[in-house]
């Protein structure tokens, strides 16, 4: 069982860690190294079953993969997690036993943070690896960087659309006032857009659209919300069956991770007439950040280099509009290629 769900999607390599000290139990999995080494967050979760971790792991390395390829990284996709309750999890002794394990891949993957693992617990992993980015001697949080790019990507839609080059009058609903939401919404207000904002933190809303004159409403409004552009900046799977036929506007862009609660909701977009800007394209600049982190860099240069966001969503709006297919179709094929392309460009990766 365990081989075809590796063999499915592909994988290169998936291990399986264990400390009897600690305890650890964790699993990387490495998808696909041919543009570089493979990089990816860890996850902790306390999972229902050994198959659902591996599922989830599987299933964000492949993910991580897509994404570095489209955002012209050199990078592959791989992704860890550590299967346990958080609380209990994240000792010292554990982290540095999970810190040796990554050790052991000799630097075909590189772990970073991700649900549950944040810079306290890189710093200990990078105790026993230097194959760790996220970590709080590294570059600063991302989120500035990622609504910069969502920013430039936002441009590229409304420039396909209706044809201008800047945002000045548009109607925009930003979902979530988290750290991009809101500097997402700053950047668009001093683009000369109207932004409409929302959050479940109905407080914090009201206090932010009253000091930058922006609009509030109720979080279930949102999607009825007449307005250009949609982004949504808060959590994974709100575009679905319910919400999709209520839409109102003429563009999806927005960073949240894994919007479309399937697949298929891409095409349902595209019948409804709606441009969708696939998340991991548009809210590459995390990706761009960490990257920096790692081959070295300033946070300026990343947020200079997540500018070439629009460029690139723009080339994958138009293939999509000579091939008849969804914008996700032609960023998946634009990374297909780039992977079938890179004999001679890759990084050179350790082999096992
Ligand atoms: P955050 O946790 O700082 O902010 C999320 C905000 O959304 C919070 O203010 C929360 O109250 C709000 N929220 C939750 N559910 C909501 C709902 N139903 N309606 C309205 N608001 C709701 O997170 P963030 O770092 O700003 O990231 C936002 C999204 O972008 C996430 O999906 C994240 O995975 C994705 N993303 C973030 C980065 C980054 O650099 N931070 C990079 C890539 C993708």
């Amino acid at each position: 069982m365990v081989f075809d769900s590796i063999g499915n999607r592909g994988h290169e390599q998936v291990s399986y860690f264990t400390d009897t000290e600690t305890g650890l139990r964790a699993i990387v999995a490495i998808h696909d190294t041919t543009l570089g080494p493979s990089l990816g967050g860890t996850r902790i979760l306390d999972y229902d079953s050994e198959a659902d971790a591996l599922e989830d792991v599987l299933r964000l390395s492949h993910a991580m993969t897509y994404k570095a390829a489209a955002a012209d990284l050199p990078l592959g996709g791989g992704k860890a997690v550590i299967l346990g309750d958080p609380d209990e999890v994240r000792t010292e002794a554990t982290l540095e036993a999970y810190g040796r394990a990554v050790d052991r891949l000799g630097g075909r993957y590189i772990t970073s943070v991700d649900i549950n693992s944040s810079a306290a617990e890189m710093d200990v992993v990078a105790r026993d690896t230097d194959h760790v980015v996220g970590a709080s001697d590294g570059l600063e949080n991302p989120s500035g960087v990622t609504a910069h790019g969502v920013f430039c990507g936002i441009r590229a839609c409304v420039d396909h659309v209706y044809g201008v080059d800047d945002l000045e009058g548009l109607d925009v609903v930003v979902q979530g006032l988290g750290k991009v939401g809101q500097s997402l919404a700053e950047e668009l207000l001093e683009a000369g857009a109207a932004v409409t904002v929302s959050d479940v933190d109905r407080e914090a809303t009201e206090a932010f659209a009253a000091e930058h004159g922006a609009n509030a409403i109720e979080p279930d409004a949102v999607y009825e919300q007449p307005c250009d552009v949609f982004a949504p900046c808060a959590v994974g799977g709100i575009l679905n069956d319910e919400t999709i036929p209520t839409l109102e506007c003429e563009i999806v862009a927005g960073a949240a991770n894994n919007v479309l609660a399937e697949r298929r909701h891409a095409e349902a977009l595209r019948e409804r007439g709606i441009l969708y800007a696939p998340d991991y394209v548009i809210n590459a600049g995390g990706l761009v950040t960490v990257a920096k982190d790692h081959f070295g860099g300033t946070y300026e240069e990343a947020y200079a280099e997540a500018e070439a966001i629009e460029g690139r969503l723009r080339g994958m709006i138009e293939r999509a509009d000579e091939e008849g297919t969804t914008v996700l179709e032609a960023a998946e094929a634009y990374a297909k290629e780039r992977i079938a392309g890179a004999d001679g460009e890759a990084q050179s990766v350790p082999r096992p």
